[in-house]
């Protein structure tokens, strides 16, 4: 049970890690594009709504433990 429990907190700290080192993931609307097509004019495309047409979206973790980079993956100075 106890190295059950160590092996979580080092995969804990691994993925606070992995947040800092890696901040963004894909849009899942977009996958990245960072565009919208329209449905009968192929062609035609709007920003993607969901990441404002960057392509880039903060991780949950990113999120949830350090504050969120505003979907630019560049944390805040503090
Ligand atoms: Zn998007």
């Amino acid at each position: 049970m106890t190295a059950l429990f160590v092996v979580a907190v080092l995969f804990f700290i691994g993925y606070l890690v992995s947040l800092k080192i890696h901040p963004l993931r894909k849009c899942p609307v977009c996958k990245m594009t960072g565009r919208h097509f329209g449905g009968v004019f192929t062609y035609s495309y709007r920003r993607c709504r969901k990441c404002n047409g960057t392509g880039r979206m903060d991780r949950w973790g990113t999120q949830a433990f350090f504050g969120g980079t505003n979907h630019t993956g560049v944390y805040p100075k503090k």
